[in-house]
């Protein structure tokens, strides 16, 4: 069951499960483990920001397998004028210790105008410094302003809060991503860990012979064009999450989920950041 990918414009093809990062730090040397064990069992695109102050940790996690990730790192909305992007990406590359970054994304709407940002983004990719670009936290109207822009098609990925509770872009910002064949990374799918006790989780799951949180990631990724970032500290929990690639929910099974975190039916303006 493991074979579907998601493939980026660029032909790049990841597994619809990553990594994300935030908040790691203080159990270092476990955290480390944990991310080179997701790589191990396939879960290659990890997330990271400078806001996170993870980069060095992500450097060092993936330095001697540096080959098979896919590294997404973030430039400040506060820094994303023209030159600030270019500094920030220096700073990123360093922190992380590599060439390139393989994915970079602008981590929320700032003041500076998109057209400066994504003519910086443009440039570093052709300088080989970042092999793609994309955004975070963007609704469909400044998705189309960035589309709009000179070398603006080619933005690889958004990526948005998604979860159980926060299911708002299904409405509009969703199926547009797909018709743009522009693939959506969902932060926070385990609503950072709060959900699982959720008791309409609990008889999905027995049905699976599964947890909670295995459904959760299982129903984020349940759209071909959705790769979900769940942040793991611990070996176990990645052993955990990964198992959520083996699992297909049924029609009964979304629709006692759907009982219990309804489906948008109107337009609600994009959570987050
Ligand atoms: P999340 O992934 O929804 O939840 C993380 C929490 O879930 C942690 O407390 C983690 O605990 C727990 N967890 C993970 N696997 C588990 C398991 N199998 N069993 C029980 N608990 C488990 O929240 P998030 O960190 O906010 O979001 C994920 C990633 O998205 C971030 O790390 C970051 O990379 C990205 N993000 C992006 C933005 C943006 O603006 N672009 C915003 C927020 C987040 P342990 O640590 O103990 O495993």
């Amino acid at each position: 069951m493991r074979q579907r990918l998601i493939t980026f414009r660029d032909g790049q093809q990841v597994c619809p499960l990553g990594q994300g990062t935030y908040q790691m730090g203080r159990r270092r040397t476990e955290e480390i483990q944990a991310l080179r064990r997701g790589i191990d069992l396939g879960l290659t695109l990890i997330d990271t920001a400078e806001m996170y102050g993870t980069e060095d940790l992500v450097g060092e996690a993936v330095r001697d397998c540096r080959d098979k990730a896919y590294i997404v790192s973030k430039v400040l909305p506060g820094n994303a004028s023209y030159e600030g992007t270019k500094r920030a990406c220096e700073r990123s590359l360093r922190q992380l210790g590599t060439e390139h970054i393989d994915l970079y994304l602008l981590h929320w709407i700032g003041h500076y105008p998109f057209s400066e940002t994504v003519r910086a983004l443009v440039e570093l990719q052709h300088e080989g410094k970042i092999l793609s670009w994309g955004m975070s936290n963007l609704d469909i109207s400044d998705m189309e302003h960035i589309l709009s822009l000179p070398h603006g098609k080619d933005c690889t990925a958004n990526q948005v809060l998604y979860n159980l509770k926060d299911r708002g872009m299904e409405y509009d910002l969703l199926p547009w991503s797909e018709t743009c064949n522009i693939p959506v990374m969902a932060y926070t799918p385990l609503g950072e860990g709060r959900l699982r006790n959720h008791k309409a989780l609990a008889e999905v799951a027995r049905r699976h012979n599964a947890t909670p949180t295995q459904i959760m990631l299982s129903w984020v990724m349940r759209n071909p064009n959705v790769i979900a970032i769940p942040k793991a500290g611990s070996i176990a929990h990645v052993e955990e999450n990964a198992r959520s690639l083996d699992i297909s929910l049924t029609e009964e099974d979304l629709m006692e989920i759907d009982k219990a975190f309804p489906a948008p039916t109107r337009k609600i303006p994009l959570a987050g950041w």
